[in-house]
């Protein structure tokens, strides 16, 4: 099979088997070779991986994975794309399609039964309407994989890597960041895919923590804090930790707050992990 990544053969495939392209699961096809082999250097493949991929479309990246890798095992929502993939990856023995939605499968399961113990990598270029959900998925579930290495939209992709008091700081950053080490990879323009989406994309490397940033008592009340803290942006910590579903009142939190040491004048924006990890466990004690 032909390299699939360039617009003459994506256009050639998707008019041979008259495919419509579907918005609403965030078809935007790759046809740029120096993006693609950006996404697979910076996940560092090699013949150990086992990779996952999610959102195959026509088989672009999966074309090339299959090269690199061990084994590509890629989960696909779209049974119209199948009779495409059957054909453009037909060569590829090392690959397998799973005609699932992501969010709906057992992934612990399914590495279980099909990565033979070997390293796992994450990598894809993510349909936009459901980046975070899936990431987050993975992450919260605690799914055994070394690194997620995903094309994500620019916007959501500075959010994960923020650092406090910068105006992208957020409850996405400090879980993202409590679970793995995010690096960006390089910026990608709307022009490498077909069709163009209407958003500037990110190439984003989100190395997982063996452990998680701050070992805390309870992980479910850590982010009830954060949530809480952002919640409500504008407001002081005292303020925005105060009758926000933590079930605490504001005399209780002034005290949480006096001996975590952190001022309730300052905004949720301002905590480190670490902070926010202090506040959960003193809280946890009066809970
Ligand atoms: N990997 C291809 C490429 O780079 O050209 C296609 C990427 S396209 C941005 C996203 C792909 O994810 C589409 O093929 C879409 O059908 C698929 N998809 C969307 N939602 C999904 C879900 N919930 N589970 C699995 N695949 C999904």
């Amino acid at each position: 099979m032909d390299r699939l990544v360039s617009p003459k053969v994506t256009k050639e495939i998707v008019n041979k088997y008259g495919f419509r392209f579907s918005k609403s699961l965030g078809q935007n096809f790759l046809i740029d070779e120096n993006i693609l082999y950006k996404i697979i250097d910076g996940a560092e493949v090699n013949k150990e991986d086992m990779v996952i991929e999610v959102g195959p479309g026509i088989g672009t990246l999966t074309q090339a994975l299959a090269e690199e890798a061990n084994k590509v095992i890629a989960i696909e929502i779209d049974k119209n794309l199948l009779p495409i993939l059957s054909e453009t990856l037909g060569d590829k023995d090392n690959v397998e399609i799973v005609n699932e939605d992501v969010l709906k499968l057992n992934l612990h399961k399914l590495i279980e039964e099909k990565c033979e113990g070997k390293p796992v990598k994450v990598i894809a270029n993510l349909p936009y309407y459901v980046t975070t959900p899936i990431i987050m998925k993975f992450l919260e579930e605690k799914v055994p994989v070394k690194n997620i290495v995903v094309m994500i939209q620019k916007e959501v992709a500075d959010r994960m890597q923020a650092k406090p008091r910068s105006k992208d700081y957020g409850s996405l950053s400090v879980a993202v960041q409590y679970y793995c080490e995010p690096h960006i990879i390089t910026k990608v323009p709307r022009s490498v895919f077909i069709p163009q989406p209407n958003v500037e994309s990110t190439v984003i490397r989100l190395t997982v923590r063996d452990e998680p940033k701050v070992k805390v008592k309870d992980e479910k009340l850590l982010f009830a804090v954060v949530r809480a803290a952002f919640g409500k942006r504008r407001k002081t910590l005292l303020n925005a930790l105060t009758n926000s579903g933590l079930g605490v009142d504001k005399e209780i939190i002034k005290k949480v707050l006096e001996e975590s040491g952190i001022e309730g004048n300052r905004r949720g924006e301002t905590l480190t992990i670490e902070e926010f990890a202090k506040l959960s466990d003193i809280l946890y004690d009066y809970k």
